[in-house]
């Protein structure tokens, strides 16, 4: 099934549960069950009913071609580049062009709103989902709050506020269930600006992971896990720490992860108009896949502030992931001087460009297929896309 059957919507508008994720343990708190679109969730829902290859397919008008190497593992797309603001926002997780694109689409009127995540007031790293309508409200929402936001629990004030024109910033699980109630809205037009995503968190995890592995867990603004092999932390008085990815202490963080990001097959955000990541892009540069005509039109109204270069791809992942799978299993962690050492090689001659976009997404893929055959077996046939089960089977897996 492509999305929703629209003559339940009415019904669905007098059920309001609010406590319900059908999905149980796997959900994501993505934010469609706060909503009366919870009415939906059983066909909606990215963790109860994979449906990427269809849903392509209603947003770009096709599925993804899987004889194509580059689709196989990005998606489907007619442009990849890599790509940094002539001027980066302050604040913003890398230069800002999410923030940006957002921003010319709200001042030029092609939307009427913006589906962002800002902060609590309290908290730096407790999302705050928002339809933002003026430019100092998405740039409220720079920078990634690095847990599982519940972006879609707004949908019902759009429908409400009576706006025509929205724009949806969000994460693959968000964007699966957003474009299966898409009709549902009643919009004129709808753009998706997707982040890949991987490895997300709920506040409590978020915790432990940053007292596992930063110096000083409280005065963190802002990290991220870079095409270095690094994670980089930035502090509240702006220093930056690294700590290499060998040298994580595996053994603590395995339960960290979000049982959804687990069993997530959607790395790459599949269903977006237009993605903006880093992860197939050189150190420092941003990675923008165009999926359709849409994303092309979201992308050209910021052209001119962008620095741009074709995309590359150097290196050779696969022996690196083949080793890393039963080491990740046995939760082996290095210490620190050999973790720095094995990060300094692999630097020098590891995969780069959208060849380390590669080995993320086989990394994630293989520790992933192994969680759902382990933890839901029932699950496994018809949870895992194809397009995953090729990938994974490059490899070789232990039980
Ligand atoms: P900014 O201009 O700073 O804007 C960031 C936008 O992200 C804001 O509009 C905000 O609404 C939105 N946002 C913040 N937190 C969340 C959230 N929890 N859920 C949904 N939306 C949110 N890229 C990769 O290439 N590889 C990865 O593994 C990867 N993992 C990510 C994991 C998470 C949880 C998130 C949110 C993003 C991830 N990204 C990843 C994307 C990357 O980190 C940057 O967000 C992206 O490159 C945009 O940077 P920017 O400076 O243009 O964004
Ligand atoms: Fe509901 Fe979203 Fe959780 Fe699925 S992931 S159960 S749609 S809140």
């Amino acid at each position: 099934m492509t999305s929703v059957d629209s003559s339940k919507h009415k019904k669905a508008k007098a059920l309001k549960p609010t406590s319900r994720r059908p999905a149980k343990e796997l959900c994501s708190e993505c934010g469609l069950c706060d909503t009366y679109y919870i009415h939906y969730v059983k066909e909606a829902c990215a963790f109860i009913n994979q449906q990427i290859g269809e849903l392509e397919e209603q947003a770009h008008r096709r599925s993804r071609n899987l004889d194509n190497p580059d689709e196989l593992y990005f998606g489907v797309h007619q442009d990849m580049i890599a790509a940094q603001k002539q001027q980066p926002i302050a604040g913003a997780q890398w230069t800002g062009i999410v923030s940006t694109i957002a921003i010319e689409m709200l001042n030029r009127g092609l939307v009427e709103g913006v589906v962002c995540v800002q902060n609590t007031k309290e908290d730096r790293f407790q999302p705050m989902p928002i339809i933002a309508r003026t430019p100092e409200e998405i740039l409220a929402a720079r920078v990634n709050k690095p847990t599982l936001s519940p972006n879609l629990s707004v949908l019902e004030q759009v429908e409400k506020s009576g706006m025509k024109r929205l724009l949806v910033i969000g994460v693959g699980c968000q964007i699966q269930a957003l474009r299966a109630v898409e009709k549902q809205l009643g919009l004129e037009k709808l753009y998706v600006l997707g982040t890949p995503c991987v490895d997300n968190v709920n506040r409590a995890g978020l915790q432990k992971f940053l007292e596992t592995t930063s110096r000083s867990p409280e005065t963190v603004v802002h990290y991220e896990f870079m095409q270095d092999f690094r994670v980089h932390f930035k502090h509240e008085d702006g220093s930056t720490e690294t700590v290499p990815f060998f040298g994580l202490k595996t053994n603590q963080l395995k339960d960290v992860f979000a049982p959804s990001c687990m069993s997530c097959f959607d790395y790459v955000n599949s269903l977006a108009d237009l993605v903006v990541g880093y992860m197939g892009a050189p150190f420092g540069w941003q990675w923008i896949v165009v999926r359709n005509n849409t994303g092309k039109e979201m992308l050209d109204l910021v052209q001119d502030q962008l620095n741009t270069q074709p995309v590359m791809s150097k290196g050779n992942r696969k022996e690196a992931v083949q080793q890393s799978i039963p080491a990740y299993d046995k939760g082996v962690t290095l210490p620190m001087w050999a973790a720095k050492l094995m990060g300094v090689v692999i630097e020098r001659i590891g995969p780069k460009g959208l060849e380390y976009a590669r080995f993320s997404i086989d990394s994630h893929f293989t520790r992933n297929y192994l969680y759902v055959k382990r933890n839901h077996p029932e699950k496994l046939e018809e949870h895992v896309p194809e397009f995953a089960r090729r990938i994974v089977g490059q490899y070789k897996l232990p039980e």
